[in-house]
């Protein structure tokens, strides 16, 4: 049988399973598709530049070998980067960068449109002397690397961090955007790469604002007519943090100028770090033309701690601030504060307070107590997202597998379990569930419905399924 890119790549996949952790697979080697096969080149697309060049750094020697078993010594890897479509052309555009084994390429393909560069703001304002004006970075140097923790929940966030302040403005990632719930550790990461930027450069400007205070400054500059000044003094960073810029949604003059800011620091190949509680792609009353900004360099997500992480993040701050204390109560903690590291701090700090002011030991029963105040007991009420995690959690596939368009049974079904509890679980209509669950219709989920019913009252395994679920969900 004659090989096609798709059987080769399948065959380098399973040799690459074997040699790496199964969370470095998931993450780095599922998104990538095989798309072509010519001689002994196989091209594979990966999902932006970011991930080609993590690639390139981590696994080239892996994928050399696999590919050098399927296709021989003159195996070639060609990469094919899909790129987010940002300017405003209807047909995706792809760039090709052959693998670092150069030599063995013949060609190069590159096929990248040039950026659309703004010419007005070719020539910058200049302001006489203002280099030798020191600026004060606003950095506070209690936040660094050493004690932002790393976890699953931050591995690429912080280690991209790592590569922009070890290369700032060098790299693909600029603006380096992170984004995270409340309390997830953006603020304490951005502040990180700026410190650590300064420690190694100390001749770069650096300066760490946040959105907030940068539109007052600018309401300001606009009120004492210098709002040039405003734009030249930011104009002259050689690194610029900007902390919470979902702050700017709905103020278009801010917006604006941040615009210009923006375009002038990336076009001279300095660097932007942004942070935001929200995905790009959620982000409202942002205009269009600076979210296809924040597109333009790396998007990494700070998520929710595992327990693992949780663990290591309580024992780091008792050991600086040398206090003991039992490991049953640590991992009481961590076990019952989980959406937020802020709030896992304040539960400790409290903790800690408690027992050294009442002169008590620190016990369980504190703990509780003291828990108590932190973790809201509501009744949560069930999304159809969190549905969604459940059940793809619960057959071990990842939410995407699940709203994929494949008819594999067990997919199938796993989908039609997703639907079935949101049908029941929330008040969505039946075309808003269809929609948040893989672009389907409302026909799609009525005969979903049906078909769960029918299924629980003739399969007994389906019906274990189902009281599972149900059992998880209702918790
Ligand atoms: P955000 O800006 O996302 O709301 P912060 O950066 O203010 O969150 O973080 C909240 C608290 O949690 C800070 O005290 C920070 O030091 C701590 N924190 C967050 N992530 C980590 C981590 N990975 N390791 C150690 N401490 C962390
Ligand atoms: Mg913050």
């Amino acid at each position: 049988m004659s090989k096609t890119a798709q059987s080769v790549w399948t065959n380098c996949l399973s040799f690459i399973a074997d040699n790496i952790s199964p969370q470095a697979f998931k993450t780095w080697f599922e998104p990538i598709q095989a798309v072509k096969l010519t001689d002994n080149a196989l091209s594979i697309q990966v999902p932006s530049k970011f991930f080609y060049e993590w690639l390139e750094e981590h696994y080239v020697k892996l994928l050399k070998v696999s590919l050098t078993k399927e296709l021989g010594e003159n195996a070639k890897l060609v990469y094919v980067i899909k790129m987010e479509n940002t300017y405003g052309n209807k047909q995706p555009f792809t760039e090709k960068i052959p693998s670092s084994n150069r030599s063995q390429v013949k060609s190069q393909e590159v096929d990248v449109p040039t950026k659309n560069k703004n010419p007005e703001l070719r020539n910058p304002f200049v302001i006489p002397g203002i280099r030798n004006v020191k600026i004060e970075s606003q950095l506070n140097p209690n936040y660094s690397f050493d004690n932002f923790l790393e976890g699953d929940s931050n591995r690429l966030a912080r280690s991209a961090g790592l590569a922009v302040a070890n290369k700032p403005g060098g790299t693909s990632f600029n603006p380096l955007l992170i984004f995270g719930g409340v309390g997830l550790g953006k603020t304490h990461l951005a502040h990180a790469i700026g410190v650590e930027i300064k420690d190694k450069y100390p001749e770069k400007t650096v300066l760490y604002i946040s959105a907030e205070k940068f539109t007052q400054q600018y309401i300001e500059s606009v009120k004492k007519n210098n709002r040039n000044d405003f734009i030249h003094f930011y104009q002259i960073m050689d690194v610029l943090v900007v902390d919470d810029i979902q702050f700017l949604s709905g103020k278009s003059g801010t917006q604006d100028v941040f615009f210009h800011i923006f375009n002038h620091l990336h076009q001279n190949g300095k660097q932007v770090i942004l942070t935001s509680d929200k995905a790009p792609v959620d982000m409202i009353d942002i205009e269009q033309r600076l979210l296809s900004r924040f597109k333009w360099g790396l998007s990494a997500e700070l998520q929710h701690p595992d327990f693992e992480t949780r663990v290591s993040i309580i024992k780091n701050k008792l050991y600086r601030d040398g206090v003991d204390m039992p490991e049953d109560i640590v991992e009481f903690l961590a076990n019952n504060i989980k959406t937020n590291i802020r709030e896992l701090e304040g539960a400790i700090i409290s903790l800690i307070a408690h027992s050294s002011f009442n002169r008590r030991e620190i016990t369980i029963d504190l703990a509780r107590k003291i828990v108590d105040n932190y973790v809201k007991h509501t009744k949560r009420e069930v999304s159809i997202d969190y549905i969604q995690k459940v059940v793809s959690d619960y057959f071990q596939m990842d939410v995407d597998t699940l709203q994929s368009k494949t008819r594999k049974r067990h997919i199938v079904q796993a989908r039609q379990l997703a639907m079935f509890f949101a049908k029941k679980f929330t008040k969505a209509s039946l075309a808003s569930i269809g929609s948040q669950i893989g672009r389907r219709d409302h026909a799609t989920v009525l005969h979903a419905c049906k078909t769960v019913d029918n299924l629980t009252s003739t399969d007994k395994q389906f019906r274990k399924y189902v009281e599972d679920l149900n059992k998880k969900l209702t918790l």
